[in-house]
């Protein structure tokens, strides 16, 4: 078992890994840019480092200034969280090839899931479906209309190197292709510096519903069931929960067996999601796999009663897993509650909480790195808190999570909690009634207070 683990990330996933590796008895290396100095994550990390300035690119992105506090501080291993370089192939090389070990996949898988177009085609050969489209990416938008036309409007136009959201356009007819076309691809070029772009069916009010795997070093591959994340707001997650209310066992049986099938096919080593899109007739798609932890996990840790992160250090020091799939026993449900304000379009509230008390009890979870006093910086992701409910039923976790929200205080700066408080009383969503089109129509008038 690793001795030291440095930790790649900050905010509350930094904070959630230190806890496991406190339990498992592992030492800790907080990284921090100047803008966290006071994140809680500096403070319960055994030793902490600054590696620079408030920038990404010059604290959490920059590779030199993390390698050179692995060997300051003497960490055997790295945990890098999600974000930032948990899916940086190259990062994961420069790891290997100075002998401290990635906690996750090897550079190669990686490579392989972290271009949508190349994961695609790998899932095609290992016989798990997915979205109609071009293969591979596309020249020009001659031939984009050309495809679109054979597979039928409405299509998407997708970035290869995407990821939140971003770079994605739909289009519902010829005359509106080339806009999206130039769009899709100038955003794709200023987030990923990497324009390439392909063409997939426009699947209508699915689901996204995504399995968590889990691979170790000796070939075994299980699932642990499916998280619904149809709750999203630009292609963006707000609400995740597990079970799915659309899941059948048939259905996961299914599913969990394409997910088990994606995860062999590139011998997947650590924990990762293989995402889908399900229709409403209950047919399923691949749609993209991360090669990392999720910003949900939680959900699936609740109703399986197993810690992910203590799943992903084992796999990676060579313990071999049990080999068996997970099911649910309970019902969780996680809302991300955002340093946001919903009723100016959800527009980024950074700045000092002035007051904060965190929901409590039975059942309720907190994930969090901030406190009353703490504020907020503009430079990063605007999520501050993760709050998971668990029940014996979908019913009951919804009216501990509409509780929770109510006991929820956080002064200072506006959070996404009055669209949750919101949302837990819409009546569609509380029958299991609804799919990524979901915030299109919802009425934000709700979230006033
Ligand atoms: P990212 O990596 O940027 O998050 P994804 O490929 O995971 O992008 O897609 C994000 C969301 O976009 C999905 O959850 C779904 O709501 C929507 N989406 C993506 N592809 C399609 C498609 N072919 N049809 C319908 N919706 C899609």
């Amino acid at each position: 078992m690793f001795n030291k683990i440095l930790i790649a990330n900050r905010g509350e996933i930094a904070l959630r890994i230190i806890r496991t590796c406190k339990e498992m008895g592992i030492k800790t290396v907080a990284i921090y840019s100047k803008a966290d100095a006071e994140s809680l994550h500096v403070r319960f990390a055994d030793e902490a480092v600054c590696i620079g300035p408030a920038a990404s690119s010059e604290s959490y992105l920059n590779i030199p200034r993390i390698m050179a506090a692995v060997e300051i501080t003497n960490a055997d291993a790295i945990h890098p969280g999600y974000g930032f370089l948990a899916e940086n192939a190259n990062f994961a090389e420069i790891c290997r090839q100075s002998g401290v070990k990635f906690i996750g996949p090897t550079p190669e898988m990686i490579n392989k899931m972290g271009d949508k177009v190349t994961a695609k085609e790998t899932m095609i050969k290992a016989g798990v479906p997915v979205v109609p489209g071009s293969d591979g990416l596309l020249k020009d938008v001659k031939q984009g209309i050309k495809i679109a036309n054979q597979i039928g409007y409405p299509v998407i136009l997708k970035a290869t190197a995407g990821g939140g959201g971003k770079g994605m356009r739909i289009v519902n007819k010829d005359d509106e292709f080339e806009e999206a076309w130039d769009s899709a691809r100038k955003e794709a070029k200023a987030s990923f510096t990497n324009d390439g772009i392909y063409v997939e069916k426009y699947v209508v009010e699915p689901r996204h519903i995504e399995f968590q795997i889990v691979g170790d070093q000796f070939g075994n591959v299980c699932h642990l069931s499916e998280r619904d994340c149809s709750i999203q707001r630009r292609h963006q997650k707000l609400v995740e929960e597990s079970p799915s209310p659309f899941m059948t066992p048939e259905l996961r049986e299914k599913m969990g067996e394409a997910a088990i099938k994606a995860g062999k096919s590139i011998n997947y080593e650590g924990v990762g999601t293989i995402e889908f899109l399900v229709d409403k007739f209950r047919n399923f798609y691949f749609m993209e796999m991360n090669t990392r932890i999720q910003v949900e996990h939680p959900v699936t840790e609740e109703v399986i009663d197993h810690d992910l992160i203590k799943e992903q250090i084992k796999v990676a020091a060579g313990i071999p897993i049990s080999g068996k799939n997970y099911f649910p026993t309970m019902h969780a449900m996680e809302c991300r509650i955002n340093a946001e304000d919903v009723m100016k379009d959800f527009r980024p509230s950074p700045g000092k909480i002035t007051s904060f008390h965190s929901a409590k009890g039975h059942g309720v979870r907190v994930d969090t790195h901030v406190y009353a006093g703490y504020t907020v910086p503009p430079y990063y992701d605007s999520m501050i808190a993760k709050l998971i409910c668990k029940a014996q039923t979908r019913e009951d976790c919804i009216k501990k999570m509409q509780r929770a929200l109510d006991e929820f205080v956080i002064e200072g700066i506006k959070t996404t909690i009055p669209f949750h408080k919101a949302l837990m009383k819409d009546e569609a969503f509380k029958a299991g009634d609804f799919n990524t089109g979901f915030m299109n129509t919802f009425d934000m008038d709700n979230c006033k207070e």
